[in-house]
């Protein structure tokens, strides 16, 4: 590990102005912040990113979670995954985001890992990690070792000649069908970026993972509520029972009426190189009887465009099973 300066934050805005010096607040970040560090430790400990300065975060308060008046949920960046996951309004009311928190890491992890921190996760691309590989994402222009290479675990969707990761987060598929905004505070105030325009697809640039700019600061995440009857469910399916990421996961939203689809919402993690929100599976599924033949047909249309690589085609058929089944619990629990 490189050697860096550590500062402890007072308040927001001290810890924005420090922030705002760094160049980029994506890869090669000179300056970052520090929440749970369970993803920045161990990247600095691999020479994966060497920031000069450290800004601990940690005692800013933002570490509530909130009731909104219109029955959505406010959840401060640093609100621990665990505690998330245990809260009783997520259970009662998003269940599918306590779900995907449990689902993630283990408890040790959950209970340092932080809202923020889970949603600037990295990649789990062994090449990212290892810094005698070419990686785009690491080292731009060095190239993509996963494309000819060891490419089992990564995307099917969403990739690019430079770049097949995918993001590893079960939390962030479950904020795409809860449909969360992400509120950020930064030198220019605050904004709110709905999180289907939080992450950028890898094109050419895939050093650039999000919209998150020098300075800027996550203060918290909103939920809105769910329509009335509505039913979630997060599945994760993954090469051991825990401790392990997703090969395919599916977060589900369905609300039904009178035997027919009012409301879907349908997320998928461990195909896409970002959390992918498939608009095809809620048009299959909106109108029609929630029964097998509709599932399947929303399965098929949110993996027509899948793109396998050498060794991971077996996620197509892998993905289409997760979304069938999370469909069908959410249907009939
Ligand atoms: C062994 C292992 C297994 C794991 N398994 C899973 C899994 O199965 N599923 C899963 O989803 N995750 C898994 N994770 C990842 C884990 O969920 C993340 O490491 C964790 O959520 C990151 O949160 P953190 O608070 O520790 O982030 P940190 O490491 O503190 O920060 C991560 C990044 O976010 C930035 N940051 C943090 N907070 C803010 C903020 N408020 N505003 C702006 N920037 C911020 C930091 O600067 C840094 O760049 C695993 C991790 C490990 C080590
Ligand atoms: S897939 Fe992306 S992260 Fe993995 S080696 Fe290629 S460029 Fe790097």
């Amino acid at each position: 590990m490189q050697p860096f300066e550590f500062l402890r934050a007072r308040d927001a805005s001290q810890a924005i102005g420090a922030a705002a010096r760094s160049s980029t607040a994506q890869q090669g970040a000179e300056v970052r912040f520090v929440a749970g560090g369970t993803t920045l430790l161990d990247l600095m400990k691999l020479d994966v990113e060497h920031p000069r300065q450290v800004i601990d975060i940690n005692h800013l308060p933002l570490d509530k979670v909130e009731a909104l008046p219109d029955g959505g949920l406010k959840i401060g960046a640093l609100v621990r995954n665990s505690d998330l996951a245990h809260h009783a309004l997520v259970q009662r009311d998003h269940a599918v985001l306590s779900q995907a928190l449990l689902a993630g890491a283990s408890a040790q992890l959950r209970n340092m890992a932080t809202t923020g921190g889970n949603l600037l996760q990295r990649t789990r691309c062994v090449y990212f990690r290892d810094t005698h590989s070419a990686c785009n994402k690491r080292a731009p222009g060095s190239g993509c070792s996963a494309i000819d290479g060891f490419n089992r675990t990564l995307a099917i969707l969403g990739t690019s000649s430079h770049c097949i990761a995918t993001n590893p987060s079960d939390m962030n598929v479950a904020l795409t069908a809860l449909e969360a905004t992400v509120v950020i505070r930064g030198t220019q105030g605050e904004r709110s970026v709905p999180i289907g325009e939080f992450f950028v697809l890898p094109g050419d640039t895939p050093e650039r993972e999000t919209v998150m700019m020098p300075g800027d600061l996550i203060t918290h995440v909103t939920l809105p509520a769910l329509p009335k009857g509505a039913r979630s469910f997060y599945l994760k399916l993954r090469d051991r029972a825990s401790y392990e990421f997703a090969l395919a996961s599916a977060a589900v939203v369905l609300a039904t009426e009178d035997g027919t689809i009012r409301h879907a919402r349908v997320a998928m993690g461990g195909v896409g190189t970002v959390p992918w929100r498939s608009p095809e599976a809620e048009r299959a599924l909106v109108g029609k009887p929630p029964d097998a033949a509709t599932f399947a047909a929303a399965a098929s249309a949110a993996l027509a465009n899948a793109r396998a690589q050498s060794a991971n085609g077996f996620k197509i058929e892998l993905a289409k099973r997760c979304l069938t089944h999370a469909l069908t619990t959410a249907a009939t629990a």
